[in-house]
């Protein structure tokens, strides 16, 4: 438990840190990890990138106050994160 915690934690950051054009690369990649067996990875994808109103990949990441917020491009929805 505690370690998939801190695995969470640790691509929490790492997301975070991703410039722009990664963050594009990562949103590219949806699709194609949606199809596969990784079920890591989709969890990883569905948390961090697709809107949970809408299920759009069309979002970004922001940061105010300390509190991060996916936002949605296609339906302005703001997720805390
Ligand atoms: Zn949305």
């Amino acid at each position: 438990m505690e370690i998939k915690t801190a695995k969470i934690k640790e691509r929490e950051n790492l997301i975070m840190k991703l410039n722009r054009s990664q963050f594009e690369a990562l949103q590219k990649g949806v699709n194609k990890l949606l199809s596969s067996t990784q079920q890591s990875s989709k969890e990883y994808i569905v948390e961090f990138v697709l809107c949970p109103i809408c299920k759009s990949e069309k979002t970004h990441l922001t940061k105010e106050d300390k509190i991060k917020f996916l936002v949605c491009d296609k339906c302005n929805s703001r997720t805390a994160k």
